[in-house]
Formats: C-alpha cells, sequence, structure tokens
C-alpha cells in the first residue's frame, strides 16, 4: 500500500494546444516546491497528479508548500492499492481511523469485476458490523477511485492556492518597495503565472547594508510561490544627484519615471516581457492618472498594475493573508518617501521628459545600472542564497 497525495488542477486552462505546457510547468513547479522533502516520485494521471510518498516523508510539512503551488486547486492525502474488495475496505479503514464519513465511489473501468454500488454496499456491511463509521451528510469524504488494477482512495480536501502555475505567462520585473502594496502586486503577478524577476533601489551606502535584510526576506516569502528568484539591488544615489537641479515638486514623479526605465533595461536584460508594480489608483500623490501617464509615457515595457482598483484597507488584509504584512511594517527607510509632501499631482508628458532628459538621467541610469547586486533568493527553508 502506497501512501500518496493526490493533486487536482483547474481546468480552464486545460483546454487547447497550451495544456501540456501548462501541466509540464505544474510539474515541475511542485517539483521545486518539494526540493528537499523526502518522497518518491511525481506522476501526472490525466487531470491529475499522484504523489508517492514514503516512510518517512513529512505531510504537513508537503502539505504546506504544495499549499502555495500556483495551479493546484485542491489535494487530499490518500493511498493505492490494488483493485480488490478486502484491499480497499482494509486501506480505507486504516485511512479515515474513527472518523465518521460519506463514501463516494467511482469505476472508470467496466472490466472491474464489482460494481462501484456493490463497493458502497460492502462499506456499509462494514458500518453494519461497527468496524466503520458512516454518514451520507458527513462533510468529511472518502473518495475511492477504481482505475484498473489499480485504486485511488483520497480522504479529506485542502485547498490550493488556485492560478495558473509561475513562468506559464512569461517573466516579469517586479518593482518591489519595502512597503505593504508592491509584495501583494508581486503574489498577484505570480498567480495569472509571471514568473518574477525583482528589482529594488535603496537608499544605503552600498548593496551590502544589513537593512536590505528586511527587503532579502520579503521576497524569500514570496518565493513560496517561485520556488526561487532573482533580485536586482541598486542605488538610489546616483539618481539623486543628477535630480539636485530639477523643481521639488517633480522630483517623485521623475524617481518613478526613472524606475520603469530601469525596470526597461532589467526587463530587456533578462528576458521578461513586462514590468509589475505595486501602485493603485490615488492612493498616493504620486498614483493620479495624469502622473501615472507622464511617467510611463514612451516606456517599452508594458507596465501592469495589478492592485489598481483596490483600496488600501484590501491590500492591506490581503497582505496580512500571505504573510507579508508583518514583513513589510518593519521599520524602514525607503527612498520613495522623499518629498512627497509638495508633489505634483499633475504632472505633464512634456514637462517630465524635459526634466528627464536636461538632468541626464540616460547617464544616470547606466552608472546605476552598473552598480547593480543581482543576487539569487530561494524560499525560506530551502537552501540559502548566493551572491553572484
Ligand atoms: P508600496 O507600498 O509598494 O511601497 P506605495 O503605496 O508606497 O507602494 P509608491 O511609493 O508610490 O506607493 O510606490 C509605488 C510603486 O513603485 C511600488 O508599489 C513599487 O512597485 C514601486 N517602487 C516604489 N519605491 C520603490 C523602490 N525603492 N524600489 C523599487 N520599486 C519601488
Ligand atoms: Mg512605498
Amino acid at each position: 500500500m502506497d501512501r500518496l497525495i493526490i493533486i487536482h488542477f483547474g481546468e480552464i486552462w486545460l483546454k487547447g494546444k497550451n495544456r501540456k505546457r501548462f501541466v509540464d510547468r505544474l510539474e515541475r513547479n511542485i517539483k521545486t516546491a518539494l526540493s528537499g522533502e523526502s518522497y518518491e516520485r511525481v506522476a501526472n494521471e490525466r487531470d491529475r497528479f499522484v504523489l508517492h510518498l514514503r516512510a518517512d516523508s513529512d505531510m504537513g510539512r508537503i502539505s504546506g508548500r504544495l499549499g502555495k503551488v500556483f495551479g493546484i486547486s485542491w489535494f487530499g492525502s490518500g493511498v493505492v492499492v490494488d483493485t480488490e474488495p478486502k484491499a480497499i475496505i482494509g486501506a480505507a479503514k486504516a485511512l479515515v481511523g474513527k472518523s465518521e464519513v460519506r463514501v463516494e465511489a467511482h469505476r472508470a473501468d467496466k472490466g472491474i469485476s464489482f460494481t462501484s454500488r456493490e463497493l458502497v454496499g460492502m462499506f456499509l456491511d462494514e458500518a453494519r458490523s461497527g468496524r466503520m463509521r458512516l454518514d451520507r451528510d458527513s462533510e468529511k469524504v472518502l473518495k475511492v477511485s477504481m482505475k484498473g488494477e489499480r485504486t485511488f482512495m483520497t480522504f479529506g480536501r485542502e485547498e490550493g492556492p488556485n492560478g495558473l502555475p509561475v513562468g506559464s505567462s512569461g517573466r516579469a520585473v517586479v518593482l518591489l518597495s519595502g512597503g505593504i502594496d508592491s509584495p501583494v502586486a508581486s503574489y498577484y503577478a505570480m498567480k495569472r503565472g509571471l514568473e518574477p524577476v525583482y528589482l529594488h533601489v535603496h537608499g544605503f551606502e552600498s548593496g551590502d547594508a544589513p537593512e536590505l535584510e528586511k527587503i532579502r526576506e520579503t521576497v524569500a516569502h514570496l518565493c513560496a510561490h517561485s520556488g526561487r528568484a532573482r533580485m536586482y539591488v541598486v542605488p538610489y544615489h546616483v539618481f539623486q544627484g543628477r535630480a539636485l537641479g530639477v523643481p521639488k515638486s517633480y522630483e517623485l514623479v521623475l524617481f518613478k519615471r526613472f524606475l520603469y526605465r530601469l525596470a526597461e533595461r532589467v526587463a530587456k536584460r533578462e528576458g521578461a516581457d513586462c514590468i509589475v508594480t505595486g501602485e493603485s489608483l490615488g492612493q498616493v500623490a504620486s498614483q493620479t492618472v495624469q502622473n501615472l501617464d507622464a511617467t510611463a509615457h514612451g516606456i517599452g515595457a508594458f507596465i501592469m498594475r495589478p492592485l489598481v482598483g483596490m483600496d488600501k484597507q484590501e491590500i492591506v488584509d490581503k497582505a496580512k493573508e500571505i504573510g507579508t504584512f508583518k514583513l513589510s511594517i518593519r521599520k524602514y527607510r525607503d527612498v520613495c518617501s522623499i518629498g512627497s509632501h509638495e508633489a505634483e499631482t499633475r504632472a505633464k508628458r512634456e514637462r517630465l521628459k524635459g526634466f528627464y532628459n536636461k538632468s541626464g538621467m540616460t547617464k544616470a541610469l547606466s552608472e546605476t545600472m552598473k552598480r547593480a547586486k543581482v543576487i539569487e533568493i530561494a524560499a525560506m527553508g530551502h537552501q540559502s542564497e548566493s551572491v553572484k
């Protein structure tokens, strides 16, 4: 009798030519999520994966990790036995213990010598003689799925995060600040299949500053969904030096434009298809329609803002749910807090472009990129990060 976990995936995206690509990607992501865990193998069986466990497999940890893999709709632990009544009933009793359960049996193969109804009858016999507890209204479901010589049984159900497998929609440069919003934006981008490459602009002497640990930890936390990720850490001071002559009211929007340009460069280098930010609409001075338009005008990469229609409270709730909130509220000197009280709320495309060119931001861009520190970060509990 093999102990196993049956993993189900959503079906909406399974139609058509992309099916194999999605399924292969999901399989790869499951294996990455389980790296370092003890298990026998993962096998794709039509519309599900079967994860075969070992005696020393850690169910709690494995469930925790599977629960973060996008593309999984639900999973349940179970066993696989020979399609033979005695074996099925014996294994079922071991699986459910003293719980009161509802049995759902299904025979996929008419070549099997007994019907699912007959099997349920046998279960009822067990219940009548007190060896099992059955209740047709129970929410605890024992699923028995007979397929040829093998029968899969699952008991219980854990929800997956749904969505699409990370990487199936391509790659995105995620602009990550020390705030609450951008980690949530990254979560939603990953949920729709984007693989993140992070870019963070810091206000410290070097990319080795101990304060940056907060950002690394945030990425490591988000990596529970993507396995691992690359992060570009670049300094703010080159921009700051060049922005000195620009009116204070334009400094923030100028920085935003500079950020997008940096992201564009990283996107090119990393083969990413788009940029993701944690901007919402009207949340702060820099996030008016006019400012978003002026800052993004002419940027050669598609910019996505998954939080655009969300209220701050909704974002905070989500941040708490996905576990980034406690990291985001740790004290941190974010470069974006500069001068926002007098910021322009209706920046003009041409004016902004003029300031950008006059202050020599293209040069600042190259200088900043030269100082980029590239870090590979693994999910918490996986092998530690390496610095390139
Ligand atoms: P957040 O909570 O994500 O910091 P915010 O509400 O503070 O967002 P802004 O400061 O306007 O809003 O930042 C908007 C977005 O710009 C952020 O969500 C992030 O995507 C990007 N961003 C801001 N600061 C940085 C930074 N230092 N490095 C990289 N990206 C940044
Ligand atoms: Mg911020």
